[in-house]
């Protein structure tokens, strides 16, 4: 089941990183061997992906909400349901683990 787990979580963060991007307009472009992403929303320049999820989910709580629950649907479907383990609140919270 850890295996399982692992999967769900990573297909979900992936899922939700890729919303994230595409609500946000967010632009990612390397500077000094990082990789920084640039909020198409409010131009604040991020370093990380991580860091651009923190910011959506203080910043644009709406549009971090509506990434996360798109996500957990694209999780769904590709999985066929999920689990009744899978902690559906803890997933779409910044601080999820990963
Ligand atoms: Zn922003």
């Amino acid at each position: 089941m850890a295996r399982l787990r692992d999967d769900l979580f990573r297909a979900f963060r992936l899922a939700k990183a890729e919303e994230l991007r595409r609500l946000l307009g967010a632009e990612a472009y390397a500077r000094a061997g990082a990789w920084y992403w640039r909020c198409g929303l409010c131009g604040r320049r991020l370093r990380g992906l991580r860091a651009l999820e923190r910011h959506a989910a203080v910043k644009h709580p709406r549009e971090y909400r509506e990434a996360a629950a798109r996500a957990l649907v694209a999780v769904r479907l590709r999985f066929g349901g999920l689990p009744r383990w899978f902690p559906e609140a803890h997933a779409a919270s910044p601080a999820g683990r990963g």
